[in-house]
């Protein structure tokens, strides 16, 4: 007898994406995410790449 394997469907769990950055999810305070090659950027992180690109080194989150 041949039995035909089913393929195992991997439960689809819905989850917003989320920027793999700073993980703010679509929606939150309004930012829009940017979908990459399996990753997302929020608009958030790209403001703050683009400081960067432009020589303005943003304050760093962690305060000593
Ligand atoms: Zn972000």
């Amino acid at each position: 007898m041949i039995f035909r394997r089913k393929p195992k469907k991997p439960q689809s769990v819905r989850h917003l994406p989320k920027c793999s950055f700073c993980g703010t999810q679509r929606g939150e305070r309004g930012v829009k995410l940017i979908a990459g090659g399996g990753v997302y950027i929020c608009s958030e992180c790209v403001s703050v790449a683009n400081e960067i690109l432009r020589g303005h080194t943003p304050p760093a989150p962690m305060g000593t």
